[in-house]
């Protein structure tokens, strides 16, 4: 789960990190009361969405200004201004796709004098599962191309949980970043808060972008990025509650409540899996015969006939959708009611698009039989193979 960068600056606050006052504005009219609240002389409006590069980004509307998701204002009546102009546009970064976000919370934060920009994250490293930090002298700009261009400017080593983190870590990457003298402490200071919080709140990515170096020589944290473990949120209500819906896929938020692993993607094949390996095997065999998945889903080892039926409707609601793939392994669940289950969906939901169902495990036969003698316009699929050419085949012709 991700959070805003004003929610993520609190909570950083929250554990002693260093970042700068700011106040969260919902309403246009709130925008200059809050600006008032800092002393200036330089305010920061910046545009709150679940994406990132958003001072490079632009408006789909022109009367939002054509300059990005994080304006410098020199006044309080330039910041409202800019607050009342961000607000309700859509916001197109290299991170949100042509759609864009719409900016519903602005941010409006005391500026900061910069003498350098530096990159600063943790994340978990699934090969070695650890906690990874990621440290370059190269901030402000995509981790993604710097790593592309100039790759020796990372480093990146891994915590070993049993000895767990000392300031040998931290001074590791204050020499990597070039601090000298009372920065290289305050680092080391930074670098065991940050671990402590990503620790303690069960984070999966934790990305500050930029950290700077005022000229004074003090670190600010001025961009954080924080996302949570799922799986963690539980022990965590204070995290599940800075959840914004908005920001989410409709799709993908209807998934969560039925408890189904979905994944909206670009595709025009969509696909009902159980298993998450079977999922994934299907998408690829999708991709082998020339066609995309529209999505990911997993409905689970112990699919109902109503998580089916609300599988099917997250599905079809998709209209990129040109043809559905069905394939599941009964194991535990029998192929006869995972039948039943696809047919009852078939028939609220109504079917629109070709649609192949490929059975295969306990009670396979009379699964098939069902969905043979059902009337309905349901193409059987005889193995993966077969199954995902044939809905190749009906949905490209
Ligand atoms: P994004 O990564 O989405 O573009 P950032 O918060 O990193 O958004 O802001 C982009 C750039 O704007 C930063 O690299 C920094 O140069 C500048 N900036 C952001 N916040 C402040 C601030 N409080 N004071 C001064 N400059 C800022
Ligand atoms: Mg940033």
């Amino acid at each position: 789960m991700n959070i805003h960068e004003y929610q993520a600056k609190a909570l950083l606050r929250g554990f002693g990190a260093p970042v700068s006052d700011g106040r969260v504005v919902l309403r246009a009219e709130d925008a200059k009361t809050a600006a008032g609240e800092m002393d200036g002389p330089l305010w920061v409006v910046k545009a709150q969405i679940h994406a990132g590069g958003r001072g490079k980004g632009s408006f789909l509307e022109p009367e939002a200004g054509e300059k990005g998701g994080v304006r410098l204002a020199r006044s309080v009546s330039e910041a409202a201004e800019f607050a009342r102009q961000m607000l309700g546009r859509t916001l197109v970064t290299e991170q949100t796709g042509p759609a864009g976000k719409v900016v519903n919370r602005i941010y409006i934060e005391d500026g900061s004098d910069i003498a350098r920009e530096l990159y600063l994250a943790l994340l978990i490293d699934r090969s070695t599962s650890r906690i990874s930090f990621v440290a370059s002298t190269e901030g402000g700009m995509s981790i993604e191309d710097v790593a592309h261009a100039t790759p020796e400017k990372i480093l990146t080593f891994s915590v070993d949980p049993a000895s767990g983190l000392s300031d040998f870590h931290g001074r590791r990457i204050a020499f990597s970043l070039g601090l000298t003298g009372n920065s290289v402490k305050q680092c080391v200071a930074l670098v065991k808060t940050l671990y402590k919080a990503f620790v303690e709140k069960d984070m999966d990515m934790l990305e500050i972008n930029p950290l700077i170096v005022t000229p004074a020589g003090d670190l600010k944290c001025l961009d954080s990025k924080m996302s949570f473990d799922g799986n963690a949120l539980y022990r965590h209500p204070d995290v599940a509650a800075l959840r914004d819906e908005t920001e989410e896929d409709p799709k993908e938020l209807a998934a969560s409540k039925f408890d189904l692993n979905y994944i909206a993607l670009d595709g025009e094949i969509g696909c009902m899996v159980n298993g998450a390996g079977l999922a994934m095997a299907t998408m690829d065999i999708i991709k082998l015969y020339g066609a995309e998945p529209a999505n990911f889903l997993d409905v689970g080892g112990g699919a109902t006939k109503e998580k089916v039926t609300e599988a099917f409707k997250i599905i079809t609601s998709d209209p990129k959708v040109k043809g559905i793939l069905v394939n599941i392994f009964g194991g535990i669940m029998r192929c006869d009611v995972i039948a039943e289950g696809v047919l009852a969906a078939v028939k609220e939901v109504g079917l629109k698009v070709p649609l192949v169902v490929r059975l295969e495990g306990t009670n396979v036969e009379l699964g098939k039989e069902i969905i043979r003698n059902s009337g309905l316009d349901v193409i059987a699929g005889d193995n993966l193979s077969d199954a995902a050419q044939k809905i190749v085949k009906a949905v490209k012709g």
